[in-house]
């Protein structure tokens, strides 16, 4: 049984903070050298989408995660749409996902001309599962020359992209299998994921290509923002062409050899940005003593507090609990958003939503018993501070 205001107490006492003061769900620590950053962009006057920041932020990012390239964007979102186009998804194509996420991994696939696939998620990693995977291609799909196609509709399904959530990674490695056996693009959302490490590789860096966000609400922030993750040359230099416009280099003339987007993050987000990462470790360690205090505390109160998983190394972006029912998820929700403590459920299925109710789904018995228990509680980068 959840005992909401010794819970509510708790977590005031974790964060040292008065009896009446609002602790907000999660919000950017900016005590860095943010403001030296942005002064210099500033008086260097490239204020815009060329400028140092942008160069060094990409190349830090990429030393940082890994990945053999990253490629900034000006948000997630666009980040996520342009990994689909990268990863060959067409008008018509389908492409599975989790219909446990924020709307932007749904919506992208829309901006893709693609159309969402709903498949289950495993209930310990909130991310999708590959035995539900395994089990829609096995039951709707085929190859035709090489191709996978939904035999039913008769559109290919060129691309997956599961989420990792909350910075918990999905069991990805077994979902690049499945991928690998059906012919389907693996497209990572990561955007939950920075900072996040599983069998020692940072997610994101599992599939073809990846998007990292660096919204407001992240781990880590440029104000607005994203990037993509890719080892694939030849992609990630399609990504900067795609995301500049698709503008063919000339001294003069305006040439463009492509449908292009204005999506490179200008070089004030990535001054932010650069701050922010050099931050990263001290943020991830912070807020790894948080989740540890919660750990401890929910596991004396019997409650199920979304730990790491073995293999993992995860970024705890945002703490969650998984409580008994709806019905005390409700009571909790209102109880402590009453008293100033800000928690969030998580998000409504995508196939509830109008715009997606119709879409093709597979068996979602998983996300539907996540939806109503799990509840998101503060997780800043403050404590000891
Ligand atoms: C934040 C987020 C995005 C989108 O990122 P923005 O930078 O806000 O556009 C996409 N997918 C998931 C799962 C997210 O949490």
């Amino acid at each position: 049984m959840l005992q909401i205001n010794k819970t509510l107490s708790f977590i005031r006492e974790v964060f040292n903070s008065k009896n009446d003061e609002f602790i907000p769900l999660h919000i950017p620590n900016l005590k860095g050298n943010e403001k030296k950053y942005l002064n210099e962009c500033i008086d260097s006057t490239f204020v815009s989408s060329v400028g140092k920041f942008v160069d060094l932020f990409e190349t830090k990012v990429a030393g940082y995660t890994g990945a053999k390239h990253a490629i900034v964007c000006v948000n997630g979102t666009n980040a996520l749409h342009l990994s689909l186009l990268l990863a060959g998804v067409k008008l018509g194509d389908e492409v599975i996902t989790q219909p446990l996420t924020f709307i932007a991994t749904t919506n992208a696939i829309v901006y893709a001309n693609a159309n969402p696939v709903f498949v289950d998620v495993d209930v310990d990693t909130m991310g999708m599962s590959p035995k539900a995977l395994k089990e829609f291609l096995k039951e709707n799909a085929e190859l035709r020359n090489g191709e996978c196609y939904n035999k039913i509709t008769n559109n290919r399904i060129k691309a997956c992209m599961p989420m990792h959530t909350f910075g918990h990674a999905c069991r990805i490695e077994e979902i690049a299998i499945v991928c690998k056996e059906y012919n389907i693009e693996l497209v990572e959302d990561a955007a939950e994921g920075m900072g996040s490490v599983y069998k020692g590789k940072h997610l994101g860096t599992f599939g073809r290509v990846s998007a990292i966000s660096f919204n407001g609400n992240k781990i880590m922030t440029t104000g607005g923002g994203g990037i993509i993750l890719t080892n694939d040359t030849a992609l990630a230099n399609k990504a900067k062409h795609l995301s500049t416009q698709a503008k063919v280099p000339h001294k003069w003339e305006y040439v463009h050899d492509d449908i292009g987007f204005n999506y490179r993050m200008p070089n004030i987000n990535a001054a932010l940005g650069l701050a922010q990462l050099e931050r990263l470790d001290y943020f991830l360690e912070n807020k790894r003593e948080l989740a540890e205090k919660y750990s401890m505390f929910f596991k004396q109160n019997s409650i199920e507090f979304f730990d790491e998983r073995k293999d993992e190394k995860c970024n705890f972006w945002l703490n969650a609990i998984v409580l008994k029912d709806k019905e005390e998820r409700d009571l909790f929700l209102s109880k402590s958003n009453e008293s100033g403590v800000m928690t969030r459920p998580i998000w409504q299925l995508m196939n509830k939503l109008p715009m997606f109710e119709k879409n093709i789904k597979g068996d979602l018995k998983n996300s539907e018993w996540l939806e109503e228990r799990v509840v998101n509680i503060p997780s800043s980068v403050r404590i000891n501070e």
